[in-house]
């Protein structure tokens, strides 16, 4: 029997829908909109489509946004003093800079400049030592995302359950396997490292991929019944006979294969994609609250 199919745009649909409802309250109690700040650097299509996308969502939720479009030569300094200026901005309550820069840039450097308080994408040093720690604040979208996706598919309780993470980048893989502990998850971190990796992966209940490689997780890396997380963003040629386009985009779990033997699985897209963004403006109400005290 073929897994029943984790659809990510709906659970990003109904996170959406509280945000505005919780957006709503903060306009009715407090008189104020929050306002989320989106810097990209160059003209990256697929950074550009990720930036219209949560602008789009914004809008549709009455989140206010502020778009910043800045020369992909733009100097280090420069891009410094501005996300220095959103971060003193009183108007301003989460900043995100659309990630990966272009190459010239000291990626840290520009996070680093972000208020920990307006840190919607949960990458600085103190929102990350805040996740390690266990305490109260903005956690990352995209490993945040996967743990809804989860729970969607298994219940809410996910006590127990043996989560293999392949991948252990800032951005997903570590905050993916702080989460998943959060749960009580029984938490692996697989990397490029690692040894018997398709044997690790068929031990997981939850199997996350975040590691760029298309297609790279087979079906009989999959134990049977397991829930299928796939991150992965990779876009590829596609050969199919009635293409519309020269390119598709595919994840890193062979969607075909994988979808015989798990339990539940994330297409892609359409999975992980857009519980990043319902995460995002979610983030963007926790951070107002948090920084007027009003969690
Ligand atoms: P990184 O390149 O930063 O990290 C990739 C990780 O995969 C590394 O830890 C690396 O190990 C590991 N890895 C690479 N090759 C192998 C291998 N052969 N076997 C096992 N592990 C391997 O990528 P990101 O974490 O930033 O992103 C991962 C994927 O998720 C990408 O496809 C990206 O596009 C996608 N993504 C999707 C998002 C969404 O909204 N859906 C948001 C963010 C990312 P090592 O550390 O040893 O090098």
């Amino acid at each position: 029997m073929s897994a029943q199919i984790i659809d990510g745009k709906q659970q990003a649909q109904i996170l959406n829908q509280k945000t505005k409802e919780e957006l709503q309250k903060i306009e009715k109690e407090h008189g104020f909109t929050p306002c989320l700040a989106v810097v990209l650097v160059g003209e990256d299509p697929a950074s550009q489509v990720y930036v219209r996308n949560k602008v789009r969502t914004a809008g549709e939720i009455g989140i206010k946004s502020l778009e910043f479009v800045l020369p992909a030569d733009t100097k280090q300094e420069d891009l410094e003093a501005k996300v220095k200026e959103l971060s003193k901005d009183e108007s301003v309550d989460g900043i995100l800079v659309q990630l990966p820069l272009p190459k010239h840039l000291n990626q840290d450097a520009v996070i680093e400049k972000i208020d920990p308080l307006k840190d919607v994408d949960g990458l600085t040093e103190k929102s990350a030592g805040k996740l390690s720690l266990g305490k109260i604040g903005l956690r990352a979208c995209t490993p945040s995302g996967s743990v809804i996706l989860a729970k969607s598919a298994l219940g809410d309780d996910l006590t127990g359950l043996n989560v293999v993470i392949i991948g252990r980048s800032i951005l997903v893989g570590k905050p993916a396997a702080l989460l998943f502990l959060e749960e009580n998850c029984t938490v692996t971190i697989a990397h490029s490292k690692t040894k018997n990796l398709e044997e690790i992966c068929k031990n997981a209940d939850i199997l996350v991929a975040a590691v760029g490689r298309p297609l790279m997780v087979k079906g009989d890396w999959v134990k049977k019944g397991a829930c299928v997380i796939d991150v992965g963003i990779n876009r590829v040629e596609n050969n199919a006979v009635d293409a519309k386009s020269k390119t598709k985009l595919v994840g890193d779990v062979d969607f075909e294969s994988a979808k015989e033997i798990a339990g539940q699985i994330t297409p892609v897209p359409g999975g992980v994609g857009p519980m990043t963004i319902a995460c995002l403006m979610q983030n963007t109400i926790i951070a107002a609250k948090l920084r007027r005290n009003l969690v």
